[in-house]
């Protein structure tokens, strides 16, 4: 049929996967446009996700931090909590950063049309317009031709069956709009989401308790850092529920009532002013007509792709959460670098370009609590169970100069080498900062470094990162001295 908009790239999405793409294609010469049902760029990370949530875990950091001081030698009064003030902190991080990605689609002059983007045929999308904050329809619509399509839709919260509609239930979502700090939180799932959310809220005042199906927090990072983190954060817990499902829940005038059921088969309950469900997230395959262009989508709403990014559907890809685990910002970013990539090529006859692929070896994860964790590669479990074996190398920073000096020596760095190949195949790291310190342990899987790269590699004295060298030289057995 006829379009009222034509390009070579169309992106469906504007999340850190969308944009990336769209920018990516464009600076490579492609005619692009870029569809966003909101309001603003950035998606779930820089509205509801990674940004906002660090910019409220700052300030818990800096109110934590400053609790301590009393111990090396200053007090400071009783925090004043102005939560209005602290939630308009939030907006203009949101506003800077959404602001300046919508004036480098211009500057780049990528197409951004607002609206509900529907997939009308392999080389067709109906983009229908949306208003206001609730995204309703206008009304509006119109078709978008395109050559080659990139969908980056994303995901979103899953929600409990049984969980009540009341405002004292949220998702991250919800818990990020922060209208409230409550006496009493329960936060179902115990993963990185739900416990930087607890953290923001425990630092606030909120008492929590927590529940989780598996057998420990922060699933998916190696077990001896977690033991430091549980440690470290027990105070803000009345109760830790681990194997333990929750089962029902009922909203009531004195608070939510929920029912939870040990693995074991006991029984018990709470009453909570606040439910935060932070139990994993679904994508949003199944709501872009992806049938009607042919594209395959899983039962759960995953769409597959190639190492290219590339669906079933040659012409059309798929990036960010949509394809898959792990869920997280800077994997669709590659992702959707690979897509524009391999588009361009394809389009402009550049071999090289079209021979694009995403072969990362490894993709780093961050808890961003107090202390941080971070994590890369493989764990201990995880290279035991695959019957990898390795050398580790675990560093305590009782022995690092620069913690003790900060008054934080809890933390630990751990390194894990192959026994065969000597190569670096996981590491991970707990404690103050190491989310900006794992970037070298993941540089140094991606190019295949051994414990002596790393121990010879000269980190300047005193910091934290110094302990990846110590901890390399540990594993290699060259450690004699700790500074
Ligand atoms: P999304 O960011 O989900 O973007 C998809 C976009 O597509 C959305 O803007 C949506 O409105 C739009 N869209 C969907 N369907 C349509 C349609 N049919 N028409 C028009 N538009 C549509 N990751 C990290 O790496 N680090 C973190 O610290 C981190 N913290 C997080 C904290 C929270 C509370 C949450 C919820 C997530 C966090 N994540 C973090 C995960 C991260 O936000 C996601 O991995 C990332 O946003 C995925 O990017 P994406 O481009 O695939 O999709």
């Amino acid at each position: 049929g006829s379009a009222d908009v034509e390009c070579d790239v169309l992106v469906l999405g504007g999340g850190p996967g969308g944009y990336s793409a769209a920018f990516r294609a464009a600076d490579l010469g492609l005619k692009v446009v870029l569809v966003e049902r909101y309001a603003t760029l950035g998606g779930v990370c820089l509205n509801v996700g990674c940004i906002p949530s660090k910019a409220l875990l700052h300030v818990a950091a800096v109110m934590d931090e400053v609790s301590h001081m009393a111990d090396l030698g200053v007090e400071f009064g009783k925090p004043v909590l102005n939560i209005d003030k602290l939630r308009g902190h939030k907006e203009k991080v949101i506003g800077k950063l959404t602001g300046g990605l919508s004036a480098m689609a211009k500057m780049r002059k990528v197409t951004v049309l607002r609206g509900y983007g529907s997939f009308a045929g392999a080389n067709h999308l109906e983009v229908e317009e949306t208003s206001g904050a609730a995204q309703q329809k206008t009304g509006k619509k119109q078709v978008v031709a395109f050559k080659k399509a990139i969908i980056a839709a994303g995901s979103q919260a899953v929600r409990l069956p049984f969980m009540p509609e009341d405002p004292r239930v949220v998702d991250s979502t919800g818990a990020l709009a922060l209208t409230q700090v409550p006496k009493k939180m329960l936060i179902v799932g115990g993963g990185i989401i739900g416990l930087e959310m607890g953290t923001v809220y425990s630092t606030l005042g909120a008492r929590l308790d927590v529940v989780e199906m598996m057998d420990g927090l922060m699933q998916g990072a190696d077990r001896d850092l977690v033991k430091v983190w549980d440690k470290m954060n027990k105070h803000r817990f009345d109760n830790v529920m681990l194997k333990t499902k929750t089962v029902g829940a009922q909203a009531t005038p004195q608070g939510i009532k929920v029912q939870f059921e040990g693995l074991d088969g006991t029984k018990s309950e709470g009453v909570y002013d606040l439910v935060l469900q932070a139990v994993g997230r679904t994508p949003n395959g199944k709501k872009i007509s992806a049938e009607k262009a042919g594209i395959a989508v899983t039962d759960r709403g995953f769409i597959n792709v190639d190492v290219q990014m590339r669906t079933n559907v040659p012409n059309i890809f798929a990036i960010g959460d949509i394809v898959g685990q792990p869920m997280l910002a800077h994997k669709a970013v590659h992702e959707g670098h690979v897509a524009a990539e391999v588009i361009a090529g394809e389009l402009q006859g550049n071999p090289e370009l079209a021979s694009s692929a995403f072969d990362a070896r490894v993709i780093p994860s961050v808890a961003y609590t107090d202390p941080e964790v971070a994590w890369v590669g493989l764990t201990e479990d995880q290279a035991k169970a695959q019957g990898v074996k390795v050398k580790k190398g675990l560093f305590p920073w009782t022995a690092s100069g620069r913690a003790i000096a900060n008054g934080r020596d809890e933390g630990y760095t751990k390194l894990l080498f192959d026994e065969e190949t000597h190569r670096i195949v996981g590491g991970g790291i707990v404690g103050t900062h190491a989310g900006d310190m794992i970037g070298e342990i993941v540089l140094a899987i991606e190019m295949g470094a051994d414990a002596v790269d790393i121990g010879k590699t000269i980190h300047p004295h005193p910091t934290l990162g110094e302990s990846i060298g110590m901890a390399a030289e540990i594993a290699h057995g060259s450690c004699t001295d700790v500074p």
